[in-house]
């Protein structure tokens, strides 16, 4: 684990203060992937270190975003965290838990600071994939059906594409997300889209994910239907 970590020094955008961030070394070995683009790496879970926390004044945010807070926004959160004791140090190797603080505390900011849902939407979906590695089905749950929501949001309002997400991507993606969280018959709509989608043709492994997933929720639609 410790040989795909290397840390390096960074500024806190809100108080100005230096401290070490942990990074993971690019070269990781894929080992597989869920539907809803979970990914799995040999050795290493580098979902576990994308979010910074500064252990001085405790602001957190997405390795993305940090640098880039907007000056109001920077304004608002130091007013929020003055005066507060700050007592977090998520630097180095990171525990689950770790991990899934780091996140919440990115939510909250994220949230405080106005980001655009498909922001927060990547935050809660890779919340919830650490929840599912700890196996918290309930709060896997909860947090794939704020992913759900905020994606939605972000088809409507956002122009697209959005983290290097296609639109056929988002819609293919919210309608797994309630498929996996009980609502089959809405994430069918969001299937037959994508399938009836011209641009889905330049996708096919998309394309071919959604066929999957429409078979497997009108299947789950029809089970509940007959009563079983
Ligand atoms: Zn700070």
């Amino acid at each position: 684990m410790a040989d795909h970590l290397y840390t390096v020094n960074k500024a806190c955008s809100v108080c100005g203060m230096d401290f070490p961030v942990t990074r993971v070394r690019m070269r990781l070995v894929k080992e597989r992937q869920d539907t809803d683009f979970c990914t799995y790496y040999k050795d290493i879970n580098p979902y576990y270190y994308t979010i910074w926390v500064c252990p001085h004044c405790g602001y957190a945010a997405q390795d993305s975003h940090f640098p880039n807070i907007s000056p109001a926004n920077i304004d608002k959160v130091a007013k929020f965290l003055a005066g507060r004791e700050v007592n977090i140090n998520l630097g180095g190797e990171r525990t689950r838990e770790q991990a899934i603080a780091a996140y919440k505390l990115a939510i909250f900011f994220a949230d405080m600071e106005g980001l655009a849902a498909s922001e927060i939407a990547g935050l809660y979906l890779r919340l919830a994939w650490l929840f599912r590695e700890g196996e918290f089905d309930n709060e896997e749950q909860a947090a794939l059906s704020k992913a759900a929501g905020y994606f939605e949001q972000a088809l409507f309002k956002e122009r697209l594409p959005i983290a290097g997400m296609s639109e056929v991507s988002i819609t293919y993606l919210v309608g797994e997300l309630l498929r996996r969280t009980g609502r089959a018959e809405e994430g069918l709509r969001y299937f037959s889209k994508v399938v009836a989608s011209p641009q889905a043709k330049m996708e096919k492994r998309i394309l071919d994910m959604a066929r999957d997933a429409w078979q497997e929720a009108r299947a789950t639609r029809n089970s509940r239907i007959s009563g079983q």
